[in-house]
């Protein structure tokens, strides 16, 4: 899991400063917007749509900050359940941090997919966390080719379809 670390730090960043930006910003567009109401402006329809853009956009940059640094204490979390839980159960996973399994599933996605979590899948037909280490290779005893498995479990070859464990 240390080849992460890299991308764990620019996502923990790049949150907080969205997440600053976005109240730094919210914070002027409220104090020059309230310039605005009381300095009586002749383009008061402009301004107000203008106003609006800029709330939308503090919003909008909050709102990812919140979420890329939830993402990443939400990785730390599963991350140090998981050196310890040989298991690798979702349920397990979900019943440990008190979450439903499908709010489980959809933060893994989004560490897949924001490339936090590398080597690593979901396996929905045993409900398992699956790590690429996990895999272990076997030399099939018809063909000969090199198949990856999980350990334990059996499977066809890739190539012949001789079954193989
Ligand atoms: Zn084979």
């Amino acid at each position: 899991m240390e080849q992460s670390k890299p991308i764990v730090t620019f996502y923990k960043i790049f949150g907080t400063f969205c997440l600053v930006a976005g109240i730094i910003c919210n914070i002027l567009f409220g104090a020059i917007s309230f310039e605005m109401i009381t300095d009586d402006v002749d383009d008061s329809f402009g301004s107000f749509i203008e106003m609006c853009i800029g709330f939308i956009i503090c919003m909008i940059l909050i709102g990812v900050g919140k979420t890329y640094i939830s993402m990443v204490s939400d990785f730390k979390i599963y991350m140090s359940w998981l050196a310890v839980n040989k298991t690798r159960s979702i349920k397990k996973l979900a019943d440990g941090m008190g979450l439903t399994q499908e709010i489980i599933i959809s933060n893994l996605n989004q560490m897949i997919s924001s490339k936090i979590l590398k080597g690593v899948y979901i396996d929905m037909e045993t409900n398992q966390i699956i790590f690429s280490d996990d895999y272990i290779t076997v030399e099939c005893r018809s063909c000969g080719a090199v198949n990856k498995i999980k350990p334990g479990i059996g499977t066809k070859c890739e190539h012949c379809g001789t079954y193989i464990k």
